[in-house]
């Protein structure tokens, strides 16, 4: 290449690769894959070694990370946090170690002994710990400086908030925090629920709920970390990785349980391969192995890059993608009404299952993707799980694949869709129509919303087949008669999706107000208007502009709980469903209620052995206080349970009092006497 054509490419990566350092960094939300980052960023060391004279200061291959943002207080790292440099296949690996052994003081003739750790796919961050007390975490930021996260990261129960055994006075503990697999499906299934945009894989739902300026956020993700190495230390030291590794398992830090030192970069090699066919097994996000010398004085004689450790190199795992062809491009109806395309492929094999299906999103995302049916896709497990279309091979064409239309009218009832302005979401409006009634009727049953077990797929569509249940309310006229004629429907079966139904009555007025399904109103939404709303009949008649007032309530919400509410087969459903014997006002003190909890707000969580929620909630409320589903600095007393999770986490972040069941049953009936 020429050096003025070098020049302009140099100039073009950087510009890219810094503007999606930002989107990935600082906004938790990539626009590209990490394979075409990682291949923009060879591409960019490669000219850079070519043309040393055009190589920048600012470039990306020098940075590590991104600036911190200035919504958190920064960090200043008394040791940098630098990334590492990466091998991507056996023969990289196998030039690391003999880039390693050159360095003049090391002996080239020996093998070097290494730690071999999965390179764990979430966010680094740091544990200052002073006499053995958590006094400050931190992300990694540019390296030199992070921002001040310490509120959130004490919500993560495995990070000990203070250390066990003799502690040094001063330890920096490194980690990588991530969020298991299963929590990232159940927080992804929340979010679609609640017609949220997912989170495109565990590491960006781990960052994003790390930067959470609402530490409860970060506390209801279920987070988790592995620690693997220290900043500043103060008060101890170690002749080896291994050591420091078994120093931290000592003061009761998470050390992943694969770690493995070995004799050489040999069986290094085979421990990053054997590692690459069962990443599958692990439930969490792995992608790849770092390799570390295992002696400190060697690792002292290597030194650093301003990038990375010369000591330490990051296999990569080849990311699991495979190619196949779209046969169809399906479009289903939400509760909301919305239209999502999604395409139905050749079945695949990738990453442990096989895939026939992805889903689209929407219309610009099938255009952004350029998508169309017959088209020779490649597809990937993003995180592993979900599978999604990375992108189609326009160069496989023959002439014969469609572009994809949406359709102007909803598949289902042939209404014409609309698409409100600056949205992406194209919609069916028809209320009745039989998708929209049918989702709408699963979300009701759902495990967030009214809990109604036995509520399946097959039962809800038979209902609606029969007319037996148009709008959810219809479930609370049902009798076990007309249960037990259902398809599959044994009697007892029948009995205990009535009884199910009957127990879901007194959910509460936040878990109604989510399961209307209305526009826009997922949980949290939810959660707060049902905090200033004491009935649904309040909350129907609210005016957008007072709505608005409500926290995380804007304009749109606001808009669409009025909608909701104006439409005349709306008007008088508070009073129907309070008919109906469904709890549609909020727990108030009853009259002549006691009023020495006056006041005081309550949150109960975990299990209760002696009581039900409702129970415990009416106690409160009896004596004058409030019992609420969400923990803010307004709670005054947390009740815990077994089994107490980030709730009760976030209670003794907050310095909330927490009760045992047996003292909460004591202060009532204190208060009542
Ligand atoms: P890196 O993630 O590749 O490697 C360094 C990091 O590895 C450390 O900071 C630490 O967080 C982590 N790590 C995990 N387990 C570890 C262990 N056992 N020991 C030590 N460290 C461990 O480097 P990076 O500089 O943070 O990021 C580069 C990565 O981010 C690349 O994979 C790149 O593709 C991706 N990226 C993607 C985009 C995008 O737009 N898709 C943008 C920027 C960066």
């Amino acid at each position: 290449m020429e050096r003025d054509e070098a020049r302009k490419r140099i100039e073009e990566l950087g510009g890219e690769l810094n503007y999606h350092n930002h989107r990935y960094y600082v906004l938790d939300d990539p626009a590209i894959s990490d394979e075409q980052y990682d291949a923009m960023l060879v591409e960019l060391e490669r000219l850079e070694e070519q043309f040393p004279e055009l190589r920048r200061p600012d470039s990306p291959t020098r940075r590590v990370g991104a600036e911190p943002s200035e919504q958190f207080a920064s960090v200043e790292h008394a040791v940098p946090m630098l990334s590492l440099d990466k091998s991507f296949d056996a023969d990289e690996l196998i030039e690391f170690d003999r880039r390693l052994k050159r360095h003049p003081s090391i002996d080239e003739a020996e093998a070097i002994a290494y730690v071999c750790e999965l390179k764990i796919d979430g966010l680094a961050v740091s544990l200052r710990y002073q006499d053995g007390l958590l006094v400050q975490g931190a992300t990694r930021g540019d390296g030199r400086r992070g921002e001040d996260i310490t509120a959130n990261l004490r919500t993560v129960r495995s990070i000990p908030l203070r250390l066990q055994g003799e502690a040094p006075p001063v330890i920096e503990v490194r980690g990588e925090v991530y969020l298991p697999i299963p929590e990232f499906e159940r927080i992804n299934a929340e979010r679609a629920a609640a017609e949220e945009p997912p989170f495109a894989n565990p590491r960006n739902c781990a960052a994003g709920s790390v930067r959470q300026l609402d530490p409860s956020i970060t506390a209801s993700r279920g987070l988790d970390i592995f620690c693997y190495g220290t900043g500043r230390v103060e008060g101890a030291s170690f002749a080896t990785h291994s050591e420091e590794l078994e120093l931290l398992r000592a003061l009761g830090c998470k050390v992943n349980p694969n770690v493995q030192p070995v004799g050489s970069i040999e069986e290094a090699r085979d421990y990053c391969q054997a590692w690459a066919d069962r990443r599958g097994e692990l439930g969490y996000e792995v992608d790849g192995v770092v390799v570390k010398a295992d002696s400190v004085a060697l690792q002292q004689q290597a030194g650093s890059t301003s990038h990375g450790p010369r000591w330490a190199t990051a296999f990569k795992f080849a990311a699991v993608e495979a190619e196949t062809v779209v046969r169809e491009i399906e479009v289903t109806v939400a509760r909301t009404g919305q239209l999502t395309p999604v395409a139905v492929m050749e079945p695949v094999f990738v990453a442990g299952s096989t895939v026939s299906r992805a889903i689209l999103h929407n219309e610009d995302e099938v255009a952004r993707k350029d998508v169309r049916i017959g088209d020779h896709v490649v597809i990937r497990k993003a995180g592993d799980v979900i599978p999604e279309i990375v992108r189609s091979l326009p160069e496989k064409r023959t002439g014969d694949e469609e572009p994809f239309v949406m359709p102007s009218r909803c598949p289902i009832c042939a209404t014409d869709v609309e698409r409100a302005e600056g949205e992406s979401a194209v919609r069916c409006p028809n209320l009745n129509c039989a998708a929209r009634r049918l989702s709408l009727l699963l979300h009701w049953g759902g495990r967030q919303a009214m809990e109604i077990d036995g509520l399946g797929d097959s039962v809800a569509a038979q209902l609606l087949d029969l007319g037996l249940v148009v709008r959810p309310e219809d479930l609370y006229t049902l009798t076990a008669g007309q249960v037990a004629e259902l398809d599959r429907m044994a009697e007892k079966s029948a009995e205990n999706l009535i009884a199910a139904i009957e127990a879901s009555k007194g959910r509460g007025l936040e878990r109604l107000i989510f399961a209307l399904g209305i526009l826009h109103v997922g949980r949290t939404a939810a959660a707060r208007l049902s905090e200033h709303y004491a009935s649904l009949r309040a909350l129907a008649d609210a005016a957008a502009e007072e709505l608005e007032q409500v926290p995380d309530i804007g304009p749109k919400i606001a808009q669409s709980i009025v909608g909701y509410f104006a439409r005349p087969e709306n008007a008088d459903l508070p009073e129907r469903l309070a008919a109906l014997g469904i709890e549609t006002k909020r727990q108030e003190p009853a009259e002549g209620a006691g009023t020495t909890l006056a006041g005081l707000t309550f949150v109960f969580t975990g299990a209760l052995e002696q009581m039900t929620r409702p129970e415990a909630g009416e106690m409160v409320a009896n004596l004058g206080g409030r019992a609420t589903s969400s923990l803010s600095n307004n709670t005054d007393y947390v009740v815990a349970g077994p089994g107490a999770g980030s709730k009760l986490a976030k209670a003794r972040e907050l310095g909330i009092v927490v009760l045992s069941e047996d003292e909460f049953l004591a202060m009532v009936s204190d208060a009542g006497e």
